[in-house]
């Protein structure tokens, strides 16, 4: 008998042994694939830092982008505005002014309308000439880019003649001259840069003949806009106010018999409007207590 239980319990013995070894052995296997599944979700971690390094390394040019992206918010497309100010389409939104310099870059006048605009922290459109984007104005110029202005086409050379050959618009004129500005602008901005807003010399309201031109730009992108609100710095003798308060009063005058939500104001940048510059501030002011947004063009 005693034979037997002694038989026995070495077999329970071995079987418990056997049992145990499996055990162990399947432990082992899968602690190493659970190792495994870490290790490669640390390398995961370690890729996506990887990729995070990388990202920060390319910053630097990406905040060269942001530069010109300030009053990204305040954006707006030309051609809409302008059906909204001819009243074509409905707009019932808040407010929006957007203040507008054609002529320039000028070298004294345009630095001093941009301080303006930096201290009281509103974006504006500049309708530049072609003819005065050149090595003495590029840092100007470059600067209304940089800090978050609309650079908008206001022609190449500005000849009325040229473009409007007996007050008609000469489209194939109009577009070699658009395309004249576009060479020249992206000399100081890169290949990369295109103008999206274009205003006619002299304004579209003054001309005949326009629409294939206007079909022409559009195609390329561009859209047009007027005015309807001035300082009045280039109207004739007769009706130009000859202080910087009869230019605010102007504006104001024209915004309290609008009935447009949206107020596009016509200035000029170019060395002999100093009243402009001076009623600046108190224009910006204005529209800042009517609770008025800043808006300007693509
Ligand atoms: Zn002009």
């Amino acid at each position: 008998m005693n034979k037997i239980k002694g038989l026995l319990l070495s077999l329970s013995l071995l079987l418990l042994a056997l049992v145990v070894g499996i055990f162990i052995r399947e432990q082992k296997a899968y602690s190493a694939i659970t190792s495994e599944i870490k290790d490669s979700q640390i390398e995961d971690k370690k890729e996506a830092k990887n990729k995070e390094n990388n990202k920060k390394e390319t910053n630097p040019t990406e905040v060269t982008d942001t530069a010109s992206d300030k009053f990204k918010e305040e954006t707006f497309d030309a051609g809409e505005v302008r059906a909204i100010t001819k009243g074509e389409k409905e707009y019932t939104g808040e407010k929006v002014v957007f203040l507008t310099f054609d002529d320039g870059p000028d070298g004294s006048s345009s630095p001093r309308i941009l301080d303006i605009l930096d201290s009281n922290n509103v974006p504006a459109t500049f309708f530049l000439q072609g003819q005065y984007i050149n090595e003495d104005t590029k840092d100007i110029f470059k600067r209304m880019y940089d800090e978050g202005h609309c650079v908008a086409a206001h022609s190449f050379g500005h000849d009325y003649g040229y473009l409007y050959p007996g007050r008609v618009g000469n489209a194939a004129n109009i577009i070699s001259d658009f395309n004249k500005i576009q060479e020249r602008a992206k000399e100081y901005l890169g290949k990369d840069f295109s103008f999206k807003t274009w205003r006619y010399p002299g304004g579209h309201m003054s001309w005949q003949n326009l629409e294939s031109a206007d079909e022409q730009l559009k195609a390329q992108g561009v859209e047009w806009i007027d005015w309807n609100n001035m300082t009045g710095d280039a109207e004739p003798a007769s009706r130009r106010p000859t202080t910087a308060q009869g230019m605010v009063n102007m504006v104001k005058q024209l915004t309290e018999g609008s009935s447009s939500n949206m107020q596009v104001i016509l200035m000029h940048d170019n060395r002999s409007k100093e009243l402009t510059i001076q009623a600046l501030p108190e224009i910006i002011a204005y529209y800042k207590d009517l609770g008025y947004k800043f808006g300007k063009f693509k």
